[in-house]
């Protein structure tokens, strides 16, 4: 099997680079060795963020319609005010009583609806969704794990093994069963239900029990399908009906990226056993966690501690209240909603016969690129929409299952003249 390249990935060799640029790639591959990826055929190099804009060397400004970790805006004044003034203060764990992260734990649980009220906190996504797993499996006492065919749910060996989208080159867990993604269609809620029926059969019929449904609730890494909405809640009948919860991976549709609610799941209509949390949680400190009903953490407290050295930390806590204040008084949630959709109508008004479909809820927004003659996916077409993008220094990326869906996820701070300047280059990119 060849190198791994993530969809939009610097190849070695490929792109003619300033000897500046060389000699760092060369630095880095030697240092830091063969696993990691260079976004981009000519990849970026940045030195300062602010708002929704990355700034190189030069001084040259990028459009950033990607991170979504800087959701609230890279170095949000008050994020960063808030971090380094309690990183002067102090900064230790949660063994010790504090106040910041009982409020944040309380603050964050009154985000979620009354059932969801117990908080636990952790460092990235990956670890959200392992504990999630140890936790459903405690409490069901069952092993078996349900997942759509490309999610992608983090680096542990948990984690990863609920991660097809890591590639053939990375098993899955042996308990571990997927589902086709709801790929757009009418009757996604049908579907979708009657392939996770099957897949709990399957494990009955080895003798493995379910212990949890886990889906991404934008299906981000499945191509970005919302729609149609409620699609989930037959699913999630179904998984409880054999006894296993409904883990909501929140990572990427959290902290009000759809723009309607705060959590992605909201828009099924449907209450998750677990929802976990990272990328956007610390606008960029490293924070994550999980919320959960308190009945389904009980047996799993009492039988085992739970400690993550810097997860909760005094300064993550402060850093997570900051984010929180922020999307409130911001009023971030109105403006995913209302640019959102802005943004969804300029994208659905392009007349152009390589785009199949816009979809996308809030600031997150998929456009699914095809070959205009075959009208089957095109990759490549999407791979050099996105490096002629990242040309005119606007950063996005690609999706799903033939990595041919245009991954745009801005700021929830990004304005109408933002997505004024993105249409104007896409629209003469789209013409050539
Ligand atoms: N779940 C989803 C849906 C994700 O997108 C990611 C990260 N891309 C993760 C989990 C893992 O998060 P982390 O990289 O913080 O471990």
């Amino acid at each position: 099997m060849g190198r791994d390249t993530t969809p939009n990935s610097f190849v070695p060799g490929e792109a003619a680079l300033s000897p500046d640029m060389d000699l760092l790639v060369r630095r880095r591959i030697k240092a830091m060795g063969p696993a990691y990826r260079l976004s981009y055929a000519k990849p970026v190099h940045f030195v300062r963020g602010e708002g929704v804009w990355l700034y190189d060397k030069q001084g040259d400004a990028y459009l950033d319609f990607y991170n979504n970790v800087a959701s609230l805006g890279h170095c949000h004044p008050r994020v960063v005010e808030a971090m380094s003034r309690q990183a002067s203060l102090l900064c230790t764990n949660t063994r010790y009583l504090h106040d910041s992260i009982i409020d944040y734990a309380e603050r964050l649980t009154a985000l979620f609806p009354s059932e969801l009220s117990q908080a636990i906190f952790c460092c990235t996504g990956s670890e959200a969704n392992d504990l999630a797993f140890r936790i459903a499996r405690r409490f069901t006492g069952a092993e078996g794990v349900i997942v759509t065919e490309y999610a992608y749910h983090g680096t542990s060996h948990i984690a990863a093994g609920m991660s097809p989208n890591l590639g053939a080159e990375v098993p899955l867990g042996p308990n571990v069963k997927t589902v086709p993604g709801p790929q757009g269609r009418k009757d996604a809620a049908s579907v979708f239900e009657r392939n996770v029926e099957a897949a709990i059969a399957e494990f009955l019929r080895h003798g493995v029990r379910p212990a949890a449904l886990l889906v991404d609730s934008l299906f981000s890494s499945d191509g970005i399908y919302p729609d149609p909405r409620g699609f989930l809640k037959p699913a999630v009948s179904a998984i409880r009906k054999s006894g296993g919860l409904f883990i909501a991976d929140e990572v990427q549709p959290g902290f009000a990226r759809t723009g309607e609610a705060m959590w992605g799941f909201q828009r099924h209509d449907v209450v998750p056993d677990i929802a976990t949390l990272g990328k956007p949680m610390g606008n960029g400190y490293p924070m994550a966690g999980l919320v959960v009903r308190p009945e389904v953490v009980e047996v799993f407290g009492e039988g085992a501690r739970y400690f993550n050295t810097f997860g909760g930390n005094s300064v993550a806590a402060e850093n997570g209240l900051a984010v929180l204040d922020v999307i409130r008084d911001e009023g971030l949630l109105g403006n995913s909603r209302k640019t959102g959709d802005y943004f969804r109508s300029a994208l659905q008004s392009v007349d152009n016969d390589r785009i199949k479909a816009v979809r996308g809820a809030g600031l997150f927004l998929g456009v699914e690129i095809v070959d205009k003659s075959t009208g089957e996916p095109d990759r490549a077409g999407a791979l050099r929409i996105i490096n002629a993008l990242r040309e005119q220094r606007i950063l996005i990326s690609a999706t799903g299952k033939n990595e041919n869906i245009l991954k745009i996820r801005p700021p929830l701070v990004t304005a109408k003249e933002h997505i004024d300047r993105f249409m104007n280059v896409f629209n003469l990119i789209m013409k050539h």
